[in-house]
């Protein structure tokens, strides 16, 4: 586990606010949200981005997907939303630990980069 934020909020000795969790994923509410819905999206096992969750030879990108589209349906989005994961200094990840960013519940700004 390390130093790792995330990995200590997924055991618990971090508290934090979950909204999902099953055997592969933890999703819980950005702390310091960017839109009125602003979830978190991680895998549990520590890997830090996305490209590195590309390297594998299951489906575990394909579930994080899958569980972002689910709660952005439990959370009411059905006016849209946006998903976005960070990678990298370019990218501005301040999280080494993969996670995809869920935003809705308003219109977003039009500006992604
Ligand atoms: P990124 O810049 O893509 O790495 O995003 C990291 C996100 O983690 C930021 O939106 C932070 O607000 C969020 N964050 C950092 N610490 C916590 C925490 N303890 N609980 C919830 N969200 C956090």
């Amino acid at each position: 586990m390390g130093d790792c934020i995330f990995c200590k909020i997924i055991a618990g000795d971090i508290p934090s606010n979950k909204v999902h969790e099953d055997e592969l994923v933890y999703a819980f509410r950005d702390i310091n949200p960017q839109a009125p819905v602003h979830i978190l999206v991680a895998p549990k096992e520590h890997m830090k981005d996305m490209a590195e969750c590309a390297t594998r030879a299951d489906d575990l990108a394909g579930h994080i997907m899958k569980v972002c589209v689910k709660i952005a349906e439990n959370e009411g989005l059905v006016n849209g939303f946006r998903l976005v994961t960070n990678k990298g200094e370019d990218g501005r990840q301040s999280v080494g630990h993969l996670h995809v960013h869920i935003l809705g519940g308003g219109q977003l700004s039009e500006k992604m980069g």
